[in-house]
């Protein structure tokens, strides 16, 4: 037998109608912000996340998935979505259509990290980019979106963390305080915090192992230019405007590089060690990076299986999938066109028909049939159809009634909606 692989999940039955409950709700939340959905590659070449998403960062250092494909091309299963998303707006000169753009996405992504309760090595997300605003409009806008989102989804207990990490004029003096704080400690940090110290310095409060320090370290926020610090002040006064709740971070600083002023994150009560069901930023940088013309931009992702575990600990009833509303049985072989027939009558009034494919006998059918959680069963044997009947049965109650084959569907969609 074979097994899937460690730290990915199948996807089915009763749990598919959480997912088709998070999807919808996103689809239609990004449309009332005027999104429109793009659907990027699940694969791209190793160099777009190395540039886009940082060389230091704990992405590109330990969690790619990356191998060599025939052509003897280095190619990463896409390990997040912005980075893609923004190659494909460079690539497609999207920038021709107007700014600002705005993109949603949803699917899977890949990290190899070690799997626990909300950390897939495939996981799922749903992701906006405002592409091309510099305004701070923009970054509370896309905030606002994600409240409305978990609100829509029937969240409550969850936190909205912001901060603003600055852009490159003032994260010069926070690099050299940075430095000099970590200075007398290299000896006690860990060897990728070494590492760091002297390649890409700010990544050293990413650190999940030296802790204490991060705690310690001098914060963002005290050494912003004027410019960042009135950006991040109208944004938050948007969101005040708004009665949009959220706390300042100032130890927040996301783990990807492209990320300046203003970040955020949001994490669930309920989630325990993995609490963070999704975060985004400004990254006003990123497309010039990636080889476009520089275009303030900012985006958000929200982990899909995260608000699933979110959504169950909340108890918020999601409606079950709406299908196996009729099952059609037959006896004999003259039914059988005849009940096939029936059940594209009745498909063709949108009623979902679950048609017996086995040869087997009535009493087998009608264990599958309340197996299928089938509302209705209909009856179709060989003596009744000489008498231009069939059967009709109601599943919950036993209840049944003969109809004639004038009145299936008529009378199936009254017992559907009764
Ligand atoms: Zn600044
Ligand atoms: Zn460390």
């Amino acid at each position: 037998m074979y097994k899937r692989v460690k730290g990915t999940d199948d996807i089915y039955g009763e749990d598919m109608k959480y997912w088709y409950f998070v999807e919808d709700v996103a689809r239609e939340t990004a449309r009332l912000y005027g999104y429109s959905e793009i659907r990027t590659p699940i694969f791209e070449r190793t160099e777009l996340f190395v540039r886009g998403v940082g060389e230091d960062t704990d992405i590109v250092q330990k969690e790619m998935y990356t191998f060599e494909d025939k052509g003897n091309r280095s190619i990463t299963l896409r390990p997040e979505g912005t980075a893609p998303t923004i190659r494909a707006f460079v690539e497609n000169s999207m920038l021709a259509t107007g700014l600002p753009k705005r993109l949603f996405y949803i699917g899977p992504m890949f990290r190899y990290e070690r799997p626990q309760s909300g950390r897939q090595r495939q996981f799922h997300q749903f992701g906006v980019e405002l592409i091309g605003s510099p305004s701070s409009l923009a970054d509370a806008e896309a905030i606002v979106l994600a409240d409305r989102f978990l609100k829509n989804l029937g969240l409550v207990d969850y936190t909205i963390k912001i901060n603003s990490i600055g852009c490159e004029k003032c994260r010069g003096e926070y690099k050299k305080a940075l430095k000099k704080y970590y200075e007398n400690k290299l000896d006690k940090v860990c060897d990728d915090c070494k590492r760091r110290y002297e390649t890409n310095v700010l990544r050293l409060l990413d650190c999940k192992v030296d802790v204490e320090y991060v705690k310690g370290a001098p914060k963002i926020t005290d050494y912003l230019c004027d410019d960042c610090k009135s950006h991040y002040l109208e944004t938050k006064e948007i969101l005040d405007d708004l009665e949009i709740k959220y706390e300042e971070d100032p130890l927040l600083v996301r783990g990807l590089d492209y990320y300046n002023r203003v970040v955020f994150e949001i994490h669930h009560g309920k989630l325990g060690a993995q609490s963070a069901v999704g975060g985004g930023g400004r990254y006003d940088n990123l497309i010039k990076e990636l080889g476009g013309p520089k275009t303030p931009s900012l985006g958000f992702a929200m982990g899909i299986e995260r608000l699933i575990i979110a959504i169950k600990e909340e108890n918020i009833p999601v409606d079950d999938v709406k299908n196996n509303e009729v099952y059609v049985a037959h006896l004999g072989e003259r039914a059988r066109v005849e009940a096939i027939k029936i059940s594209e009558e009745l498909r063709d009034s949108d009623i979902s028909v679950v048609f017996n494919t086995m040869e087997r006998g009535l009493s087998a059918q009608l264990k599958h049939a309340a197996r299928l959680k089938c509302k209705l069963c209909i009856i179709v044997g060989e003596n009744e159809l000489e008498r231009n009947i069939v059967i009709l049965r109601n599943m919950e109650t036993g209840e049944q009634i003969e109809i004639e084959r004038d009145y299936i569907v008529g009378t199936t969609k009254e017992w559907i909606e009764k």
